[in-house]
């Protein structure tokens, strides 16, 4: 979307609170603010979308139904997303992270994060009979699949993404002898195929687009038979929130992300924020590590926040602001968002299960349930 077809709604301070109708914004929103010569205001432009994906939401609510229903402890492999504030929020409701599915007791159950795991982790699960729960986001599983799909017709898989993300390693193990890590448009000139007519490239699905475009860019010009994936690997939750930042960056003096330093594509917000004009962008889990030097000489300054990221993280980056004299908050909107994902079957027939002993207990004895 142009930035002139974007919204621009004005909101009453940090509230949320729409208090006039939304309205074209001008591709100069800096300007608008100083037309009479005056000094420009202080102001928030406070992206649309930002926090949860349908992936994370999911995921986080797998582990919060899987409390409810087996009661703590519930085991969930490597963080089930990548933000502090909500690991050590379930992890107060009883939650245990752990880094190997082997630290996990015999029998007990698991749940696999939305980062998605390879087959290998599945195996070692079910050798030491435990009960999964797969959390994977449903687009990383479409990656998989992809993955697998290629691998079996033969293909040479080049997976552009970062060496050590675990939604890497998961995709990597699905096919081990057909993939190649690409992690950046320096590596081409290294990479080598079996067959140039038979190649592919996928990606981690939070990566920058830009640099991900740049790094195919290149692939093709040395593989000129360079297949792409069927469908966009890095998934709408990543290019809207790259959307939003792109079409505020250049007004903004500072942009704060608000999202944890191994959520990759909270790191590429602050990158993309950079890379399109913000004169500086930092990351920040939560408001307390806001620093008050970074306002110095700033007008405008530019609010986002990661894939899984609450939003009750950015109404406290938002009031910090406020306190500082930036409580106008200017909602710029990319995108609309309404995707949602169902949960993890397992969840979902121990969710009707339980429902339907409930509603069988309440018909012998209406007043158990009370
Ligand atoms: Fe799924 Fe994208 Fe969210 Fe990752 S960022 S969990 S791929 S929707």
């Amino acid at each position: 979307m142009s930035a002139r077809g974007q919204l621009l709604r004005r909101w009453s301070a940090y509230d949320g609170r729409v208090i006039s109708p939304a309205q074209p914004v001008s591709p100069t929103i800096a300007d608008s603010a100083d037309v009479d010569g005056t000094t420009a205001a202080k102001r928030v432009l406070l992206a649309a979308p930002r926090g949860y994906c349908a992936g994370v939401d999911r995921a986080v609510i797998t582990v919060e139904k899987a409390l409810d229903l087996y009661g703590a402890p519930v085991y969930v492999r490597k963080q089930i997303v990548h933000n502090k504030h909500v690991v050590a929020t379930l992890e107060k409701r009883g939650a245990i992270f752990v880094d190997e599915t082997d630290e996990v007791p015999e029998g007990e159950t698991v749940i696999f994060s939305a980062h998605g795991v390879s087959p290998v982790v599945h195996q070692e699960a079910k050798a030491l009979q435990l009960k999964t729960i797969d959390a994977t986001c449903p687009l990383v599983t479409k990656v998989h699949r992809e993955a697998t799909r290629f691998a079996d017709e033969d293909f040479d898989i080049l997976l552009i993404g970062h060496e050590g993300h675990e939604e890497v390693e998961g995709t990597a193990g699905e096919a081990p002898d057909h993939i190649t890590l690409v992690q950046s448009p320096a590596e081409v000139d290294a990479v080598e195929v079996r067959d140039p007519e038979r190649v592919v490239w996928l990606s981690q699905t939070t990566l920058s687009v830009d640099e991900t475009m740049e790094t195919v860019r290149r692939l093709r010009e040395k593989f000129p038979k360079l297949q792409d994936p069927p469908s966009d690997d890095i998934c709408y939750a990543t290019q809207n929130r790259q959307v939003a930042v792109k079409q505020m960056a250049a007004d903004c003096d500072l942009m704060i992300v608000v999202g944890s330093t191994n959520s990759s594509n909270s790191v590429r917000l602050v990158e993309v924020a950079v890379e399109h004009g913000s004169r500086e962008g930092h990351l920040v889990d939560y408001a307390d590590e806001l620093q008050e030097e970074w306002l110095d000489g700033v007008n405008t300054v530019g609010v986002t926040s990661g894939a899984s990221v609450p939003e009750l993280l950015v109404r406290e980056v938002l009031e910090w602001l406020a306190a500082r004299g930036y409580g106008d908050v200017d909602l710029v909107t990319a995108a609309e968002e309404s995707l949602m994902f169902s949960l993890p079957q397992e969840i979902r027939r121990d969710l009707k299960a339980r429902d339907g002993k409930e509603a069988a207990k309440l018909r012998h004895d209406p007043g158990s349930l009370r």
